[in-house]
C-alpha cells in the first residue's frame, strides 16, 4: 500500500498546470507519467547569461542586450532566414529564425522600441548575430530573464523551458518526507534531507551542481540505488524463506567425483561447498557461479547434478547452444551414467522418437538429469521432480526463459534450486545491479596447468605475415581459430566476411579450413566443429559461435580480425578458447580497416587485452572505458534504469546501499521502527517492485 503522504507525487503529470492533452504524451515519453518523474527529472545543463554590448559581447556567451530595433528583413525566399537589424550605443545586433513568423516577430520587436533580447552570441562580419534569441522583453521586466537557468531534457514538441516549468510545478507539489537514511551516515556525508536535495536539484546555481558528485545529486542516487537494493534483497529474502528439497551428497556424487579426471581446485572446493550448503538448506538456493572461462565452473556443476541424483530428485543443464549442450553431454553423460545417474539430452533437433522416449523418461522419472538447450523449457517438457535448474551461461538467456525451467517443479515439493553460471566475469558493482538477490560463489584460481597466452595487437595490413607463421605453426600440429565478424560481405561496412576469407585461407596456405556460422544448419555446423574438436581439420574460421563454452585443448592459436569492433568482454572469451592444452597459445588481434586508423578508447581497450589475462581485470577496465555506454552489452538482460545513479561514477554509494540495504531488512524485516516506517516510503517513492525492470 502507497503512503498516503506520497499521493501527490503520484497524481498524474498531468494535474500539473500546463500540461494538456497535447504534451502529456510527449512529457511521459521524457519523464514518465507521474508528477513524480517530473520531480526527479534533472537539467542536464545550464545557461549563464550576462549583460553585455555588441562591442564587448564574446563569441559563443550567452548575453543579455539592451537594444533599439531598427528593421525587419522578411526572407525573399522560402527557406531563407527572417532577420531582424537592431543596435544598442555600441554597435549592431542581428536576430535570425529560421521559419519565423513575421508577424509574431514584428508584434515582439516593434520598429523604433527598446527591449531587452538574450541569445548565444554569433559574430558575422565581426558584427553580433543571435539566432532564435531565448527571451525577448520591454525593459521594465528586466527581472524575467534568469541570469542562471537550467536546461532540461527536450523533445519534439516539448522545449526545455516547458519541461523546466512543469519540473518546478512537480518540486513544488513534492512534500516534506519523513528521513530513511541513517542519521549517522548522513551527517558523515553532509548530505540535505530529501526534499531540500530534491529543490536544490532544479536549481543549481552552477556547472559543477550538474555533476555527479554534487551534494544533492549525490543524496538523490543514493535514494535510489537504496530502493533499488531494498527491492533486490527483499526477493533474497523471500527465496530464503521459501522451502525447497534437501539435497545431501551421497553415493553418485562421490563416484562422479572420483571419475573427474582432475583434482579439484581449492576454488572449486569451495563453490562445490557453499552450492551444497545452499542445496541441504531446505530452503530455495539462488547461487550464481562466476569464474572466468575455463574455470572449471562445469566440474562444480555437475557435482550438483550428482548430488541430486543422490538423493532421489532430477536436475537439469542448460545451455544457450546446441554446441554446448552437446559438448557438456559428451563429456558428462558418460561420467554420470557410470556414477548411476541416468542422463538425457534434449535439445530442438531430436527426432520426435527420440523425442518422445526422452520426455518420457523425464515426466516418469527414469531419467534423473536432462542436459539440453532452450528445448528444456518448452511447455511439451515435464519433469517427474525437479528439483535444480542449472543454467549455463545465464547471460545468453532471458530471464523468462529461466523462469520457465525453474516452474517445471512440483509446488509439493517446494521451490526448485538454482545455479547460474556466467563466464563473463563482471564488475561487483554490475554483480549488485544485476544478480543483487543471488548469492554468488567466485572461482577466482584457474585449474592448473594452463599456459599463458601471448596476446599480440597488429593492424590488419599485417594479416599476410599472420598467415605465413600460422601455416609454420599448423605444420607442427597446432591448431588455430580464425575469427570473423560477419557471415557475408555486407556492402554498408567492410567487415570481412568468414565465407570469403575460408576460401582465401584454404587457398594461401593450401590447408584444410572448416568454417561454422550461425547461419548454418546446425547439424553441419557440429559435423565442422566435431571435425576440429577431433584434430581432423587443423584451421576453423568461425563468426563467434565459438564464442560460448567450447573446449578444444588442442587448439592453441586465435586470430581475430577487426578486434576493435568486438567488445572487450567477447574479446576475451574468444581469447579464453585457447590456452588450454600443453602447447604454448598466441592470440592475435587484427585491428583496423585500409586506413589502419584505431581510436583512443579502442586502442586502450586491445592494450587492456595484452596487458591482463584475469577477466575480473578485464571486466572492470571494460566498465570504466565504456563509461556509462552498455557493459558488456547487459542492457536487454535488463540494466535497470536508473534516473539519477550512474552505476559507474556512483560505484562507492552503490556498495554502501547494498549493505545497508542488508542491515535494514536484517534488523527490522517489517519496517516497523520510525526509521523502518521511513524506509517504506522510500520503497514505495521508487516502486522498483512494480515499475521498471532491473528485477528479473
Ligand atoms: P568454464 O568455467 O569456462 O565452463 P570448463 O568447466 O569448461 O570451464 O573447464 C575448462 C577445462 O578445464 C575443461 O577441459 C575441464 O575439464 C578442465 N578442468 C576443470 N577443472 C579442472 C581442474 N580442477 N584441474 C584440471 N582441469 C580442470
Ligand atoms: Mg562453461
Amino acid at each position: 500500500m502507497r503512503p498516503e503522504i506520497l499521493f501527490p507525487l503520484f497524481a498524474q503529470a498531468t494535474t500539473l498546470k500546463g500540461v494538456g492533452p497535447k504534451v502529456a504524451p510527449l512529457v511521459e515519453k521524457l519523464a514518465g507519467p507521474l508528477v513524480r518523474d517530473l520531480a526527479m527529472l534533472g537539467p542536464t545543463g545550464l545557461v549563464v547569461r550576462r549583460a553585455t554590448t555588441a562591442a564587448e559581447a564574446r563569441e559563443g556567451e550567452v548575453g543579455i542586450f539592451d537594444i533599439v530595433i531598427d528593421r525587419m528583413f522578411i526572407p525573399s525566399k522560402p527557406g531563407a532566414p527572417l532577420k531582424v537589424r537592431a543596435s544598442d550605443d555600441t554597435g549592431f545586433v542581428h536576430l535570425v529564425w529560421f521559419g519565423g513568423d513575421p508577424r509574431h516577430i514584428d508584434r515582439q520587436l516593434p520598429r523604433g522600441e527598446r527591449r531587452l533580447i538574450s541569445g548565444k552570441v554569433e559574430r558575422f562580419n565581426n558584427e553580433v548575430q543571435i539566432v532564435h534569441p531565448d527571451w525577448i522583453v520591454p525593459v521594465a521586466r528586466a527581472a524575467e530573464i534568469p541570469p542562471v537557468e537550467a536546461v532540461y531534457p527536450a523533445t519534439q514538441g516539448l522545449t526545455s523551458r516547458m519541461v523546466r516549468k512543469f519540473a518546478l510545478a512537480a518540486l513544488e507539489a513534492a512534500p516534506d518526507l519523513p528521513e530513511w537514511q541513517d542519521p549517522a551516515w548522513l551527517a558523515k556525508q553532509g548530505w540535505p534531507s530529501w526534499r531540500v536535495a530534491l529543490s536544490a536539484l532544479h536549481h543549481p546555481e552552477g556547472l559543477t551542481d550538474l555533476e555527479t558528485d554534487a551534494t544533492a545529486r549525490q543524496r538523490l542516487a543514493y535514494d535510489e540505488l537504496l530502493a533499488h537494493q531494498l527491492a533486490l534483497a527483499r526477493r533474497r529474502r523471500a527465496r530464503q524463506i521459501n522451502p525447497a528439497p534437501v539435497i545431501t551428497a551421497g553415493e553418485a556424487s562421490a563416484a562422479l567425483l572420483s571419475a573427474l579426471p582432475f583434482r579439484l581446485t581449492g576454488a572449486q572446493d569451495q563453490a562445490v561447498a557453499e552450492i551444497r550448503r545452499d542445496l541441504a538448506s531446505g530452503q530455495q538456493m539462488g547461487r550464481l557461479l562466476q569464474g572466468d572461462v575455463g574455470s572449471g565452473k562445469t566440474a562444480a556443476a555437475a557435482l550438483a547434478l550428482a548430488d541430486v541424483a543422490s538423493s532421489g530428485f532430477q536436475a537439469a543443464l542448460m545451455a544457450p547452444t546446441e554446441i554446448l549442450a552437446r559438448q557438456h553431454y559428451q563429456r558428462l553423460g558418460p561420467m554420470l551414467e557410470a556414477a548411476g545417474v541416468a542422463t538425457i539430452l534434449l535439445t530442438g533437433r531430436d527426432t520426435p522418437a527420440e523425442r518422445r522416449e526422452r520426455l518420457d523418461a523425464l515426466a516418469t522419472g527414469r531419467a534423473a538429469v536432462a542436459i539440453g538447450t532452450h528445448a528444456l523449457f518448452q511447455d511439451a517438457v515435464r519433469f517427474d521432480r525437479l528439483a535444480l535448474a542449472v543454467i549455463d551461461e545465464q547471460h545468453r538467456f532471458g530471464v523468462n526463459e529461466r523462469n520457465r525451467l525453474q516452474a517445471k517443479g512440483d509446488p509439493r515439493l517446494g521451490g526448485v534450486h538454482l545455479l547460474t553460471m556466467s563466464a563473463t566475469p563482471i564488475p561487483r558493482t554490475l554483480e549488485l545491479t544485476q544478480f543483487g538477490e543471488l548469492d554468488v560463489s567466485r572461482l577466482m584460481e584457474k585449474p592448473p596447468g594452463r599456459t599463458p597466452v601471448i596476446t599480440a595487437v597488429l593492424p590488419q595490413a599485417r594479416i599476410g605475415e599472420v598467415a605465413k607463421r600460422l601455416k609454420a605453426a599448423v605444420e607442427t600440429g597446432a591448431q588455430a581459430y580464425w575469427i570473423c565478424p560477419l557471415v557475408a560481405e555486407s556492402e554498408a561496412i567492410d567487415l570481412a566476411a568468414a565465407e570469403a576469407r575460408a576460401v582465401d585461407l584454404r587457398r594461401i596456405l593450401n590447408i584444410e579450413v572448416g568454417l561454422v556460422h550461425g547461419q548454418m544448419p546446425g547439424a553441419e555446423r557440429e559435423a565442422v566443429m566435431a571435425d576440429f574438436a577431433d584434430g581432423r581439420i587443423p584451421l576453423l574460421v568461425a563468426t563467434t559461435v565459438v564464442e560460448v563454452g567450447v573446449d578444444v585443448p588442442n587448439a592453441s592459436i586465435m586470430v581475430i580480425e577487426h578486434a576493435d569492433r568486438f567488445g572487450l568482454a567477447q574479446l576475451h572469451q574468444l581469447r579464453g578458447r585457447v590456452g588450454r592444452g600443453a602447447r604454448s597459445s598466441a592470440c592475435i588481434l587484427l585491428y583496423g580497416g585500409d586506413d589502419g586508423g584505431l581510436g583512443e578508447t579502442a586502442r586502450e581497450r586491445l592494450e587492456t587485452l595484452r596487458r591482463t589475462e584475469d577477466g575480473f581485470e578485464i571486466a572492470e577496465e571494460d566498465f570504466r572505458l565504456r563509461g556509462g555506454g552498455d557493459p558488456l552489452g547487459l542492457k536487454q538482460s535488463g540494466l535497470p534504469a536508473y534516473r539519477l545513479a550512474d552505476p559507474i561514477r556512483h560505484r562507492g554509494l552503490m556498495l554502501a546501499a547494498a549493505d545497508d540495504a542488508r542491515l535494514i531488512l536484517a534488523r527490522d524485516p517489517d519496517l516497523t521502527s520510525e526509521r523502518g516506517r521511513a524506509v517504506q516510503v522510500l520503497e514505495a517513492l521508487f516502486d522498483w517492485r512494480n515499475d521498471r525492470g532491473g528485477l528479473d
